[in-house]
């Protein structure tokens, strides 16, 4: 027997290695933590009283369409429990099955989009495209896990991370179009990204006023564990298109949020912050347009 002949046969004795002896990965580990500790109420279905809330939304009201929706955070909602495990953290999900392989996110659009609105949200991906290495891809029909992009009447809302299978980002229109800021936001949940202002350090940079929140919505202003989530090497971004208005949950028109150290505007939602471009470059590991990610 040839010594090539004998390698095969003690490999078919000793079983060919598979994908499936691959270690779970410490993060896994964290993804699963974080998982269980969110408990029950990021899972749920689309709201049409979120819709009808969404009908009435007017751009000078001061808050972002996505901040009003009943779902956790206003815009968090996992419709699909999803094979990765569908979980979430507060800001970047440190999990690397969360994220998208290769950061090539397959992705279809409904046909009930007016023109000008499906081209918002092309822009939109464009964006990504421009300062990342992001690639929005049109699905073909191999492809099993991608994003869904829908106008029902339930406001904007996005689940966090690659769940696994179909998964829909629902962009009600017009309000949830008003400004290419949103889309782009409920974009960035989609590719593992939670909001700036729920970070674990934030009351070193904003003053949350919790007199002035609707009753029953605190928890909107919960503050993430720290072991479950990564900032991605950014500092904390007043300017990030994940952070809330000011006026974000008011009750009664008064400032939810206040900036101990910033005087511009919050909740911008006119594009990404340096700060947003670095922290999607750095989930993807992006080095000179091409990612590195290997997952
Ligand atoms: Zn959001």
């Amino acid at each position: 027997m040839s010594p090539a002949l004998v390698l095969v046969a003690v490999l078919a004795l000793a079983g060919w290695p598979t994908c499936d002896a691959y270690p779970v990965p410490a993060d896994g580990i964290a993804f699963w933590k974080m998982v269980t500790s969110l408990g029950a109420s990021i899972y749920g279905q689309p709201s049409e009283l979120t819709g009808e809330l969404l009908k009435k939304y007017s751009p000078d009201s001061g808050v972002n369409p996505e901040e009003l929706g009943e779902y956790t955070q206003g815009d968090i909602l996992f419709t699909n429990k999803g094979a990765a495990g569908s979980a979430l953290a507060r800001n970047g999900l440190k999990a690397p099955s969360a994220r998208w392989p290769g950061a090539v996110v397959p992705f279809e659009i409904s046909y009930g989009f007016p023109q000008a609105d499906r081209q918002m949200i092309l822009n939109a991906m464009e964006e990504y495209h421009k300062h990342t290495c992001i690639r929005f891809v049109p699905r073909r029909g191999s492809d099993v896990d991608y994003l869904y992009i829908t106008n029902g009447n339930t406001g904007c809302w996005s689940s966090v991370g690659r769940v696994g299978g179909r998964q829909e980002v629902n962009l009600q229109t017009p309000g949830c179009l008003t400004k290419i800021g949103t889309p782009m936001h409920e974009l960035m949940h989609a590719m593992g990204f939670m909001h700036e202002q729920n970070r674990w350090e934030r009351d070193d940079y904003v003053t949350i006023n919790w007199q002035h929140i609707q009753s029953g919505r605190n928890n909107n202003f919960d503050k993430a564990d720290a072991s479950m989530t990564d900032g991605q090497g950014v500092n904390y971004d007043y300017r990030s298109v994940m952070h809330y208005s000011s006026k974000a949950f008011s009750r009664d028109g008064s400032d939810t949020i206040t900036a101990r150290a910033y005087r511009g505007e919050l909740g911008q939602r006119d594009g990404f912050s340096d700060g947003d471009i670095k922290k999607l470059q750095s989930m993807y590991k992006c080095v000179g347009g091409k990612t590195t990610l290997q997952d």
